[in-house]
């Protein structure tokens, strides 16, 4: 047997640098990305001990004087932002309806086509937008609606629904009901039936559900 060829490379010994040593009862820093992992990790914790609906509503960013003064803006951005803020709304809203053999969910432009399509999704229905006037490409059907100061128009495609549809009509936020209301005249023209309005958000104190009656009205989060 060949005897092994002895290398003729010196083994050279690595001597990690010296380092300064750490005071007595102080901790080295964490790297930063450690210590972004911790803090997430912990605030993740705390938000599992808070109910799903109370979590959402600490989502809810109020917004003063926008966009005019005196209005207080409800702004889901970072509700929307949020996986689990996102999964809660869809999870809840979808609750409401499942087994009411929903047809279509009809959304109102443009906050509602976020909550709107994955309701749709989740619910195995039909996705259908309201958009404001001059949007839609095909034939449309329209309907004015009052504002606080002057009016609006919102439309629909003219074959969107079948007469006889069951549909639940879906926005962002329930203020006086004009914008809903003049969505359920659009699905009604069509000879479908609304069997419910539903939201995230609803601010109580301007009497949009009255406006709606007697259809039902469904949402998550009630402002007074
Ligand atoms: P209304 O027709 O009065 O019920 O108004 C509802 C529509 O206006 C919805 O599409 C809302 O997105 C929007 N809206 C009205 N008031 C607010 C508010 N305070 N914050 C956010 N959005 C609002």
């Amino acid at each position: 047997m060949a005897a092994r060829k002895r290398s003729s490379h010196k083994v050279v010994k690595h001597v990690p640098p010296r380092r300064s040593p750490t005071p007595r009862g102080v901790d080295r820093e964490a790297p930063e990305h450690a210590a972004r992992g911790r803090r997430t990790l912990s605030a993740a914790v705390c938000s599992f001990e808070l109910d799903p609906l109370t979590y959402l509503r600490g989502l809810v960013r109020d917004i003063p004087d926008f966009p005019r003064p005196g209005i207080l803006f409800k702004d889901i951005t970072p509700l929307v932002g949020d996986a689990r803020g996102l999964n809660i709304a869809i999870d809840a809203l979808a609750e409401r309806f499942v087994g009411h053999g929903l047809d279509a969910v009809v959304a109102i432009e443009s906050r509602g086509f976020i909550f709107g399509g994955a309701l749709a999704a989740r619910l195995n229905a039909r996705f259908v937008p309201v958009r404001k006037a001059g949007k839609l490409p095909y034939v449309i059907d329209r309907v004015s609606y009052a504002l606080e100061y002057g009016s609006a128009e919102i439309e629909m495609h003219r074959d969107a629904l079948r007469t006889g549809a069951r549909v639940v009509i879906v926005d962002d936020l329930l203020a006086t009901g004009g914008t809903a209301g003049a969505a359920a005249a659009l699905v009604e023209r069509q000879g479908a039936t609304v069997l419910a309005h539903a939201f995230v958000i609803e601010l109580g104190f301007l009497g949009g559900r009255a406006r709606l009656a007697p259809t039902p009205v469904v949402s998550l989060l009630r402002y007074e």
